[in-house]
């Protein structure tokens, strides 16, 4: 017997993966049953303790249904032994769905938009995260990238083996800081794979001697980690339905309406994709992160940013237009960031005339263009604020899960309270 060969896994409200494992032998009946789960582990804090406030007690059983179609063999390295990984919806011990599971939040809103549009969401989470443990070098550098040798060859072998679909790996701006981009691909895989590749490169740098973390911050003044969150829609051909040359921005009039929904509710929005107490430090202006609330043609400042085609080689643009969300973090849920976007975006495209189309700002704004944009919240207790009062949002959510949410959200926020930023960064970025 080679225990645990076989992990299922779940993912919280702070985008901790979580989960049982199962020795081989139990292949089939882990995919026939699954394994057992527990409701109050969703109101477990990034910090270890059950939030007070949260909706689940001692009682209440749960299942973790393996979803067969996203199973992954991570390779043996080393003395390591290779797994079999399983991502879960949380299901009731009848099967049936749990009305609080993040996964199942997402392929919810993912029907949901289909069948009121016709069409699929296409998405891909671009990640940055620091490699704590190398020499001090240059960023974007070839330097940088070298000393992360053979960490680096070693990922994308891993991720390739494990069918994530590697893109780019690249030395970033900050301070031992690298990105990893993944291919494009339907929406719950991709979520999936934002849920999985963190896992996968923390565990392989522990194996080669150095951390890697996802932390929003190492540094209160520092350059921000983000989560990038790429979004594409296609008809039922899987024709690019995001771009009309002749619109502001090459902005297709379905995708102007996506793009309304996400910026009306994106100050509750963020209580969601970027929900820990230190998210809204990096959410600040002149950080290259997201600046405040707007659509804009390849601006690094925006929260929904045009992203740029290349027309090098002869390629056509209309596959490669996509609609970049800034304002995530790796503390969040990936699953429910996507579900918040997209449920976003519905409401953008359902609204009519309370969803009025809104501004792009070309590449040539200035400052003073910009001056009116809506900030963004300030804090992670504002940003919970927001998600209370817009009833839009919370409506989108069984009470349950949006109380718990609330719930671990405060808990985290009381925690950090007393501590100076610098204690603050620290500490969130102790835990991720
Ligand atoms: N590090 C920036 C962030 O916090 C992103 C920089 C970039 O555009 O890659 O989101
Ligand atoms: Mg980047």
């Amino acid at each position: 017997m080679t225990y645990p060969e076989i992990f299922v896994a779940t993912c919280d409200l702070s985008g901790k993966v979580r989960g049982r494992g199962a020795p081989s032998e139990a292949y089939d009946s882990v995919l026939r049953s699954g394994l057992g789960w527990v409701p109050a582990n969703l109101g477990i804090t990034a910090f270890g303790d059950i939030a007070p406030k949260s909706a689940f007690g001692s009682t209440g059983d749960l299942r973790l249904k393996a979803d067969k179609f996203s199973e992954i063999t991570v390779p043996a390295d080393g003395e390591t032994p290779g797994m079999k990984l399983f991502l879960a919806d949380l299901a009731n011990p009848d099967g049936s769905d749990w009305a609080c599971c993040p996964r199942t939040f997402l392929r919810k809103a993912l029907s949901d938009f289909t069948e009121a549009t016709g069409l699929r969401i296409i998405a891909s989470f671009e990640h940055e995260f620091v490699l704590n443990g190398l020499p001090n070098s240059d960023s974007f550098s070839l330097r940088r990238h070298r000393d992360a040798e053979p960490f680096g060859s070693d990922l994308i072998r891993m991720l390739t083996d494990c069918g994530l679909a590697p893109e780019n790996w690249l030395p970033e701006y900050g301070p031992g800081q690298f990105e990893i981009t993944l291919e494009p691909s339907e929406a719950l895989i991709a979520a999936d794979r934002a849920v999985l590749l963190r896992e996968l490169v923390r565990d392989l740098a522990i194996r080669r001697g150095l951390e890697a973390s996802f932390a929003p911050l190492q540094d209160p003044d520092g350059t921000g980690t983000g989560v990038h969150v790429h979004i594409s829609l296609v008809d039922d051909q899987g024709r690019p339905v995001l771009f009309d040359e002749s619109r502001p921005g090459r902005l297709s009039e379905i995708g102007a309406k996506f793009s309304s929904g996400v910026l009306r509710h994106a100050h509750a929005l963020t209580a969601w994709t970027a929900p820990s107490p230190v998210s809204f430090q990096r959410l600040a202006p002149h950080r290259w992160s997201a600046g405040g609330v707007f659509l804009a043609e390849r601006n690094r400042e925006a929260l929904l940013r045009i992203c740029p085609t290349s027309s090098m080689g002869g390629s056509a643009p209309e596959r490669q237009f996509n609609l970049e969300y800034r304002a995530a973090d790796a503390t969040a849920n990936p699953w429910l960031t996507l579900g918040v976007l997209i449920r976003a975006g519905l409401a953008g495209i359902n609204g009519g005339s309370d969803y009025p189309l809104p501004e792009v700002f070309s590449e040539e704004s200035t400052e003073a263009d910009l001056a009116d944009v809506p900030e963004l919240p300030g804090s992670l207790e504002q940003a919970l604020v927001y998600l209370e009062q817009d009833h839009v949002v919370a409506s989108w959510f069984d009470q349950d899960l949006l109380a718990t949410h609330l719930a671990v959200k405060r808990r985290e926020a009381e925690l950090t309270a007393s501590l100076t930023d610098l204690e603050k960064v620290r500490k969130v970025a102790g835990v991720y």
